[in-house]
């Protein structure tokens, strides 16, 4: 490594980071190996990516045929046999109403694409003046400017402040710790806080407003798991508004809550979902919008001068992404992935909440294979104390995730116990000896 290495890392602290850095080169099943030789066992399946684990043989034959079958091919007007097959099979996958697909590069394409689609949806219907949107203190929806402006989260905000979209609102965040601490799976307190959301309307007049986008359990600010019905009742106010329900399964798609999608598991179908990460076990960048029949037809039969939806990226339904989507589309359904997920979902709370007792510990809370310990601030200082005890198990040889305070789990879908049981002692060590 030279002496002043070029790489800017995203959302990380560089000056410190190049003072020790942590270099991964490479990785294989649930573990990875580092520039200095350290094997870690991987506790973040990736970055929520790479539920099925790494280097899956499958995934990697498939992407090995198609970039010397079909490296790339124009993606306006043209297309690729491979992203028709990967559409149908979401398509196959997603609640029943849902299937039309939209391909993108990342989750945050797949956000500024959604909230694009339910702008232009309303437009072409004669509703041009449903413009305004809803997210949610302390969501994340990506960095792009239409999913930094519904997210809610304060740090990736602040700066930019002056450049949010404008006609845009929050419904408050639903984790209030003096009421639901240590809840396990969705909590029993909360519901009414949907309420917001009819406040807005009334507020706005429900006819101004063109979506809501939710997270079903927040993954980036810490795992909050929503409230029991809030989510039934979120669709309800959408229904009475005619307002599109979004939910960003960026995070919660393909086996992370132990189903296809967070939707069929909490029984509530959006209107659009937005996904990446999982769609190809995190090997290759692709996202995916994945849209009801009735808003796709909407914009179909739009007015004369709509040119149905004039949006799209360079690398939309890429062949070499799409061969690793299906692959791995292929490969949570040979290997029964959700439902192996859905089993481990138990065991894993029942490890988790283990460490309840620990030094620091002021919540713990966990949905599918989502976990997250929430630590108390050091001196008042957000952050020191959860980076901290991210440092020490990478020391130990597991790999977690601190969002501030909270320590996140998102261990992978075919883990074995023994497994979850080395990611919780080793916090557990972290925790007894952590200041
Ligand atoms: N939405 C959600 C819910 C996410 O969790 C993320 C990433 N963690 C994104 C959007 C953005 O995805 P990307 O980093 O691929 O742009």
């Amino acid at each position: 490594m030279t002496e002043n290495p070029a790489f800017w890392l995203p959302f990380t602290a560089n000056r410190a980071f190049w003072k020790s850095p942590r270099v991964i080169t490479q990785a294989k099943g649930h573990h990875y190996l580092t520039d200095q030789g350290q094997e870690l066992l991987d506790g973040f399946s990736g970055l929520w990516t790479t539920g099925l684990g790494h280097c899956h043989p499958k995934i990697v034959a498939a992407i090995q045929s198609q970039v010397s079958e079909l490296d790339f091919c124009m993606s306006f007007q043209v297309t690729n046999n491979k992203a028709i097959e990967l559409a149908d099979r979401l398509a196959e996958l997603a609640p029943a109403s849902i299937n039309r697909v939209f391909f993108t590069n990342s989750g945050s394409e797949s956000v500024d694409t959604a909230l694009k689609i339910a702008l232009a949806y309303h437009r072409a219907r004669g509703e041009g003046q449903r413009t305004r949107l809803i997210g949610r203190e302390r969501g994340y929806h990506g960095v792009n400017f239409g999913g930094m402006s519904v997210g809610g989260m304060m740090p990736n905000r602040k700066t930019f402040s002056a450049a949010m979209l404008p006609g845009v609102d929050h419904l408050r965040h639903t984790h209030e710790l003096s009421q639901m601490a240590f809840s396990q799976g969705q909590p029993e307190w909360g519901l009414e806080l949907a309420e917001d959301l009819e406040r807005l309307c009334r507020l706005h007049d429900g006819s101004n407003i063109a979506a809501v986008i939710i997270e079903p359990v927040s993954g980036s600010s810490g795992v909050l798991v929503p409230p029991q019905g809030y989510l039934q009742r979120i669709r309800e106010i959408c229904d009475q508004y005619g307002i599109l329900l979004i939910f960003d399964e960026v995070i919660t798609a393909f086996g992370r809550t132990g189903a296809a999608f967070a939707a069929e598991r909490f029984a509530v179908t959006p209107d659009i979902i937005t996904t990446a990460k999982g769609l190809t076990n995190g090997v290759l960048p692709m996202g995916a919008v994945l849209v009801k029949d009735e808003v796709y037809q909407a914009l179909m039969h739009g007015p004369e001068e709509m040119i149905e939806l004039f949006h799209g990226y360079t690398y939309s339904g890429h062949p070499v992404c799409a061969a690793a989507g299906l692959a791995t589309l292929e490969a949570y359904a040979e290997e029964h992935t959700f439902a192996q997920s859905r089993q481990l979902e138990p065991i894993f709370e029942r490890l988790l909440h283990s460490l309840r007792d620990c030094p620091h510990v002021i919540d713990i809370r966990n949905f599918g294979l989502m976990g997250g310990v929430e630590l108390a601030p050091r001196d008042g200082k957000v952050g020191v104390r959860g980076f901290a005890a991210f440092l020490d198990c990478f020391k130990q040889g597991v790999v977690i995730r601190n969002s501030g305070d909270t320590l996140s789990f998102s261990p992978f879908l075919n883990s074995t116990e023994t497994e979850l049981e080395q990611i919780v002692e080793t916090v557990r060590t972290a925790l007894l000896r952590l200041a």
